[in-house]
């Protein structure tokens, strides 16, 4: 490849040029060195210079850990103007891509996806449409995703106009919009869509003889999505959609979709002819170990149906902990206690209950602890209704309030019912909330049973009880704790290293 400039040159001050690294649409790349000794990829700007340079000049603050750094944008002394940025010294996910004719291993592919969804997402959040989005921008250093060239981005919101007639970016991740020239940040989306389905696949899903064929492709052909693994069918035939506004919203969006098939249950299951995790066919530089973890259901009616048998056992666990406790309260005043007794093992089923439906349908990892916590806590107040239901609460305890000629006896009985409610209400409305409840269900918590959690359940129901005044419901709480954790599938967690997915470069 000819270089306009050969090692040893200085075009720009400060900086000396190495060698040339490659040549693009817009420019050459040279590598580089400075004054200072930092490496540095120098990229000289050619055509389009005002189209580059305009995106380049918005983009030099930015900072992301997964985009390449710009460092400055400088005119030479003869009015070529230079975009200096960060030197990415390992490969292009191009590269990496055109080793894995079959696509790459899945948990790889999810890993460089969202590292990419976050770069992206965090040029839209900073009103940059990328516009360029393809593997040969992509670079991976150190295990690092950098997603680089966004000197040919511009402002969204000059994008929607029609003027653009430039042809823009590589065709095969070009979104079917562009060729009307009204376009907006979806373009993005579209081109992330097209190298989820490559990294997937190890191919691109729309080739052909010619860039027209291609793009007619875009326009019309629906993508074919047989090859990918059935998990990711809806989410790329909804990022590949011709309509941009039937694709994801934001790049955010598109990654918490990718996020939440990707769990490994999802993974191992989609994988009904498609092995869960695909090895490249010879032996990967970049992947030593591949993560196989395990599973659980993924439709519906499987899920319902384990979530079904730890209910049932759930309430057995409850039957056998109250029964114990009739037998230990039997020598001394059995009928005492039956009435507790009772109410302790509707309100444990209850309490179990409300922990094990919910958490059956979150996954961990990647939660929202405080929305969690309020969906908890709603479903709290709904067991200290069944309380009061046990109780024999109703609402004729309320009524004598609203009647004006309630004496003051009565109102006083009835704003004392009124606060055992409340208490009641609040008790298991804030016991839910206090704890991360679903960890004590997760499939793959480090223990099938521990008493660490069932403690701190434990001191959070004692520091409470004050809204409940009896004990009884410490007694529940803690019970419950154990009980969900007995009634919860779990594996049993693989070696750490095997649960990674390492990266080596050489
Ligand atoms: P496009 O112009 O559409 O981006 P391109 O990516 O093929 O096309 P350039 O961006 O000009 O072309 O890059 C030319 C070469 O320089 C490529 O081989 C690319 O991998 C390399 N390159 C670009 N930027 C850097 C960088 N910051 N660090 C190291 N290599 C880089
Ligand atoms: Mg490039």
């Amino acid at each position: 490849m000819k270089f306009t400039y050969s090692s040893g040159h200085r075009p720009l001050d400060g900086y000396t040029l190495k060698r040339g690294i490659g040549r693009g649409g817009f420019g050459e790349v040279y590598y580089a060195i400075s004054d200072g000794g930092k490496e540095v990829a120098l990229k000289l700007v050619r055509d389009h210079q005002e189209v580059e340079l305009r995106g380049v000049a918005q983009c030099l603050n930015l900072k992301h850990p997964n985009l390449v750094n710009l460092y400055d944008l400088r005119t030479d002394q003869r009015g070529d103007h230079w975009v200096i940025m960060e030197y990415v010294s390992g490969e292009s996910l191009n590269t990496v891509l055109s080793r894995h004719p079959e696509g790459l291993p899945l948990e790889l592919a999810r890993e460089w996806f969202l590292a990419i969804a976050r770069a992206i997402n965090y040029l839209h959040d900073q009103g940059i449409v990328h516009r360029d989005l393809k593997p040969a921008n992509i670079f991976l250093e150190n295990g690092m995703v950098k997603v680089g060239d966004y000197g040919l981005s511009k402002s969204i919101s000059t994008s929607q106009r029609t003027a653009q007639t430039q042809s823009i970016g590589t065709v095969h991740y070009m979104a079917p919009e562009i060729s009307t020239g009204n376009y907006n940040k979806q373009i993005d989306t579209y081109a992330a869509g097209v190298i989820l389905y490559e990294m997937l696949t190890g191919h691109v899903p729309f080739d052909g003889e010619s860039a027209g064929e291609i793009l007619m492709k875009h326009l019309t052909s629906p993508p074919d999505l047989t090859r990918i693994p059935p998990a990711y069918v809806p989410i790329l035939s909804r990022a590949l959609s011709k309509n941009p506004v039937q694709r994801y919203a934001s790049m955010a969006e598109f990654a918490r979709a990718v996020e939440e098939v990707s769990e490994p249950e999802k993974l191992r299951a989609s994988s009904a002819g498609t092995p869960a995790v695909r090895v490249a066919p010879s032996p990967s530089k970049e992947l030593a170990e591949v993560t196989v973890v395990g599973g659980g259901p993924v439709t519906l009616s499987g899920v319902i149906g384990e979530m079904s048998g730890s209910l049932v056992m759930a309430a057995l666990l409850a039957a056998l902990a109250t029964g114990l406790g009739a037998a230990l309260a039997y020598r001394n005043d059995f009928g005492k206690h039956l009435t507790n007794l009772g109410m302790v093992f509707y309100l444990t089923i209850a309490v179990s209950w409300m922990i094990l439906i919910p958490t059956k349908f979150w996954k961990n990892g990647n939660e929202d602890s405080w929305g969690r916590r309020v969906v908890m806590m709603l479903l709290g107040v709904l067991v200290g209704l069944h309380a009061l239901w046990l109780e024999g609460w109703s609402g004729s305890m309320v009524l004598p309030l609203a009647g004006a000629n309630s004496t003051g006896d009565a109102g006083e009985a009835v704003a004392a019912n009124l606060s055992i409610a409340a208490g009641r209400l609040c008790y298991f409305g804030l016991v839910f909330f206090a704890l991360r409840w679903w960890k004590l269900t997760d499939r793959q918590r480090s223990q099938r049973f521990s008493v660490g959690p069932i403690l701190a359940a434990g001191f959070w129901a004692l520091i409470l009880l004050p809204l409940w005044q009896e004990i009884l419901p410490w007694v529940v709480v803690m019970l419950a704790a154990g009980i969900v954790q007995l009634a919860s599938p779990w594996e049993q967690p693989r070696p750490h290293s095997a649960r990674r997915v390492r990266l080596r470069y050489a």
